[in-house]
């Protein structure tokens, strides 16, 4: 059984009983009049989710996605029979951006960014944030929302709608994609429906054995954690208003479920687990990035690389990555984001296989962020996080000493069979860390039968590096 209230239990005890006994009873939710049927959110969810799914960098990671399910279940078993649609479908996708935010479209999929699990100090507050984009699909705010503004029809409001949700930073990124143009003009939710979303979501959590107040706490600690910019979440999702104070007000008229708490143990390793990848890039970064008309190798193609590929050029092109550091490759290689790192790779080396990035010619460059400050275990734990995606990777049997940007640093040779042909593959590794502690990472791509030659490039790109601190 769950103790809600830890300290001075005994001395609370008689004042809780009173302030029960006198406590309003749980606030009565009503979802607003809405013209459409829930069919139609459904609809529009899915045709707005599908645009998303191909704009915004989402994660397919599957301990961060299961993680999100097995809270996103337990809210979804929380909501009142009233309010729930048997036609709706509850999903959760994490994406690798920064901010702290997340969204949710008619019908129920829900986008978490990974900031905002990286940021929350626990479960509770991670659910806090799902339980109130929820009550944004079980009350069918975005087309209630319609219903009051205009008299369009369901295929005309799509993109009205899924701006009005998809709203700040989220917008920016999508609507710098080439096949979605939802614009800056978003609708942001009334502050009415802003707080039905706060006071049922605080129901759910308690049904769903969460502690409501963690919804309250969660506010602060976006106020607190959000970068430059103001925090993106609360501009779409405006304050109605002393949100802290009533949620906790609505928390304790509520009985929380017996259940796991706000404290799983899980939350820990999930956030162990995101600090091990390389850091999410802000939604600016995706939008410049995609202004500046790189494509991610996730990108339109989504087509196996081509294989016909050029030699590289000798003559060699530097680029500035980020203020981190400088790199020189063959000027025929194209820079390609990848949120987490860049490629650089050659026209018909890389494509999409099975919807994971592949490339079979070229180098990948990246920072990984990185609690162990000794190179070879924080070395041997991205190699083991590679093997994830690459399980016929050989394991490293030595590592050679050597210099990268003056920094000291380590290299190794691996072999692998080729997604994208089947065939055996030469994988590089370099690695050196940063002042930080974070470890930078170059691994160096190419078929068995051509590592002769792009031995050599490899290690004149290594030795064009240069960090900036
Ligand atoms: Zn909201």
């Amino acid at each position: 059984m769950r103790v809600m209230y830890r300290t001075n239990r005994s001395v609370l005890a008689a004042v809780l009983l009173a302030s029960v006994a006198t406590a309003a009873a749980q606030t009565k939710i009503t979802a607003p009049k809405n013209k459409y049927s829930p069919s139609d959110d459904v609809k529009l969810g899915q045709q707005a989710s599908q645009e998303i799914q191909k704009e915004l960098p989402v994660m397919r990671d599957e301990e961060v996605n299961s993680y999100l399910n097995n809270i996103g279940r337990r809210l979804a078993g929380g909501i009142p029979a009233e309010f729930s649609h048997p036609e709706f479908r509850y999903t959760f996708t994490a994406v690798n951006l920064r901010e702290i935010n997340a969204f949710a479209l008619p019908g129920g999929p829900m986008y978490i960014n990974r900031g905002m699990i990286e940021k929350a100090h626990n479960e509770g507050e991670v659910a806090g944030v799902m339980a109130h984009e929820m009550v944004h699909v079980a009350l069918r705010h975005g087309t209630a929302q319609q219903t009051a503004a205009t008299p369009y029809a369901v295929g005309q409001v799509a993109g009205q709608i899924l701006g009005a949700i998809v709203g700040g930073g989220w917008g920016r990124v999508i609507s710098e994609g080439s096949n979605f143009g939802i614009g800056t003009a978003f609708l942001r939710f009334s502050r009415e429906y802003e707080k039905q979303a706060d006071l049922l979501g605080a129901q759910i959590m308690a049904r769903a054995g969460y502690d409501p107040r963690d919804m309250a706490n969660v506010f602060r600690t976006i106020e607190k954690e959000s970068g430059p910019g103001g925090p993106q979440w609360l501009s779409d999702h405006p304050n109605p208003g002393n949100r802290y104070e009533y949620i906790n007000q609505e928390a304790r008229t509520l009985r929380v479920a017996p259940g796991n708490g706000s404290n799983s143990a899980q939350f820990p390793n999930v956030q162990a687990h995101l600090r091990s990848l390389s850091p999410a890039p802000s939604s600016e970064e995706v939008a410049r990035n995609r202004k500046a008309g790189r494509e991610t190798p996730t990108g339109t193609s989504g087509s196996r690389p081509a294989g016909s590929v050029a030699r590289p050029n000798t003559q060699f092109t530097t680029y500035n990555e980020g203020n981190v550091f400088r790199i020189s490759v063959p000027s025929n290689w194209r820079e390609l984001g990848n949120n987490n790192a860049v490629t650089f790779a050659p026209e018909g080396a890389y494509g999409t296989v099975s919807g994971n990035s592949v490339f079979t010619h070229g180098i990948e460059v990246g920072v990984a962020r990185n609690e162990n400050h000794d190179l070879n275990t924080a070395t041997n734990e991205l190699l083991e996080s590679l093997r994830q995606g690459n399980p016929r990777l050989t394991r490293p049997s030595n590592y050679d000493r050597g210099t990268i940007g003056g920094r000291q640093g380590l290299r190794t040779v691996l072999s692998n069979v080729s997604d994208a042909t089947g065939g055996q593959e030469v994988i590089e590794v370099y690695t050196t860390q940063l002042g930080d502690g974070s470890l930078f990472y170059a691994l160096g791509v190419a078929p068995r039968e051509e590592y002769n030659t792009y031995a050599n490039v490899f290690r004149n790109v290594i030795r064009s590096i240069q960090f900036a601190r």
